[in-house]
């Protein structure tokens, strides 16, 4: 079995019950997870602290990711969240998501400095592009390809279009762990993680309910 990332996006959604009742009721339609697949839950900073308790007390073997980053080291920037902060609550982080480049605005050197700020402090970076064009910093550790017209549309790639892109991908940025992202569901799990390039996914909607999240998992192993 080769190993696979798939990696939850809340966006910005839920509470502190929410996110709890989500994590108990997930429990309940998911046994075990294989240890060649890394489950990575990609949540809002307000709920970061609340998971990694819940989630050390248990063992279960979900990994916690954050969805944005400071591009500064600590100091004075009021309303942000340093890399040095976030890798206190979780091991990952998503950067150039294209909700972030398309509403708040980040450019290509936005993203380079977060990279930075990221790789210092020892997270793990999910870095997303839309195409095979975009460029990609060196050390990120998965690139996620999302072509923005699949995300949150119910409108996914082809596989087979979508592997030769990540082909191109993985190409060009030697990056080795290369996902995709865009109407991911447990109907069409398989279709994509089956393809040779593909290393995972990064399912957006799917995530926010824990029995759907769990038949997604179920199916990529399936
Ligand atoms: C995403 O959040 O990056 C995403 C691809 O969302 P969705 O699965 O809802 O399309």
């Amino acid at each position: 079995m080769k190993p696979l990332v798939i990696a939850g996006n809340w966006k910005s959604n839920k509470t502190t019950a929410e996110a709890l009742r989500w994590l108990q009721d997930f429990k309940s339609h998911i046994v075990s997870i294989p240890k060649y697949i890394t489950v990575v839950l990609c949540v809002p900073f307000t709920l970061l602290y609340t998971l990694k308790e819940a989630i050390q007390s248990d063992g279960f073997p979900l990994v916690l990711g954050a969805q944005n980053l400071s591009p500064f080291a600590d100091g004075a920037q009021t309303g942000e969240e340093s890399a040095r902060m976030v890798h206190d609550l979780a091991d990952w982080v998503i950067i150039g998501h294209s909700e972030r480049r398309k509403n708040f605005g980040e450019t290509d050197g936005i993203l380079r400095k977060k990279v930075e700020q990221a790789k210092s402090a020892g997270l793990k970076i999910i870095y997303c592009v839309p195409n095979d064009s975009t460029g990609i910093p060196n050390d990120v550790d998965v690139v996620a390809y999302e072509p923005v017209w699949a995300i949150g549309t119910g409108e996914s790639d082809i596989p087979e279009n979508a592997n030769s892109v990540m082909t191109n991908i993985k190409a060009k940025s030697q990056v080795p762990t290369v996902i995709y992202g865009g109407s991911v569901t447990a109907a069409n799990v398989a279709s994509f993680v089956s393809q040779p390039a593909i290393d995972g996914v990064l399912p957006g909607g799917e995530s926010l309910d824990p029995e759907k999240f769990a038949a997604l998992l179920i199916h990529a192993y399936g």
